[in-house]
């Protein structure tokens, strides 16, 4: 069995139809890999392109996959470690775009053609077999699109550089299978970092990122139901160990994610909260998931 492979786990009901690989997340570079399966058939969306094409392809060569699978690809914004310029002219070529409507003269203006594009706004939009909706919220001048995927009964959402929990935010992905969601700084290691005030004032200020405490806080109000994957840890100002302290009182698996090492696969599946969608307790230790085959 590949890498990629759906592995049966004799529980129809727990049968992934999503799963949910963050390939790498940090300041160096954002990718995820999100596999949408109907039936036999996994398509292949990936969610930021912020490594360069060729070390996205090693890692997806790794799982099975190569670009050419790639059929969609959400982008949550135009920062560069969210979208490298060069992915215009690297794009596959039955690959669709999906940005934010509010980024599309962004999207335009980094070259991807008009064809190529598609917008999506707080309605939902058939991305594939997956209905996809997305709010815009405040980072830097441009803003970040947050997305809530749902498919087949199930359902991910993925929130990065939103910088702060606003309700608006915990509503729009309340109640998901799996929330990703970033865990960027502890503050105590921001305010005793060598950064320049500036820099410490724009990541803070409302408009930048999300502390372990923010994040910790926005998880508990959108109340996903299975898991959470912490992305985009600074590797300045937090460490893993500071991010799952504050993340563990939520009573959810958490995964944390790296800049170096892509996670496990994270299987999404109707009914693997428990019947009423309460939160599984014990989470076990970040990685022992790890599912061998599993995709
Ligand atoms: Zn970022």
């Amino acid at each position: 069995m590949s890498d990629t492979d759906v592995e049966r786990d004799g529980d129809p009901g727990a049968e992934p139809v999503m799963a949910l690989r963050v390939l790498a997340s940090g300041s160096g570079g954002n990718c995820s890999a999100l596999i949408l399966r109907e039936g036999r058939r996994r398509r292949v969306c990936l969610i930021d392109l912020g490594l360069s094409p060729r070390m996205t392809e090693g890692l997806l060569g790794s799982m099975g996959l190569g670009l050419s699978d790639v059929e969609h690809v959400l982008l949550t914004h135009f920062d560069h470690d969210h979208f490298r310029p060069i992915w215009a002219r690297r794009l596959p070529g039955s690959a669709r775009c999906w940005v934010h409507a509010a980024h599309e003269p962004a999207a335009r203006a980094a070259g991807i053609s008009a064809g190529a594009l598609g917008t999506i706004d707080d309605r939902p939009v058939g991305v594939g077999p997956a209905a996809v909706r997305a709010v815009r919220v405040a980072h830097d001048e441009a803003g970040v699109a947050a997305f809530r995927i749902e498919h087949a009964g199930s359902s991910v959402g993925y929130v990065t550089d939103v910088g702060r929990p606003t309700e608006a935010l915990a509503g729009h992905v309340r109640g998901v299978d799996l929330l990703a969601v970033e865990s960027n700084y502890c503050p105590r290691l921001q305010a005793a970092s060598a950064r320049p005030e500036f820099l410490k004032r724009r990541i803070m200020g409302g408009a930048g990122h999300l502390s372990n405490q923010q994040s910790a806080e926005l998880v508990r109000r959108a109340s996903p139901r299975a898991d959470v994957v912490l992305l985009h840890l600074s590797r300045q100002c937090n460490r893993p160990d500071l991010a799952l302290a504050e993340h563990s009182a939520n009573g959810r698996r958490v995964t944390v994610s790296s800049q170096h090492r892509p996670t496990p696969w994270v299987p999404v599946a109707p009914g693997r909260a428990g019947r009423d969608g309460e939160a599984l307790s014990s989470p076990p230790p970040v990685g022992a998931r790890a599912a061998p085959g599993l995709f």
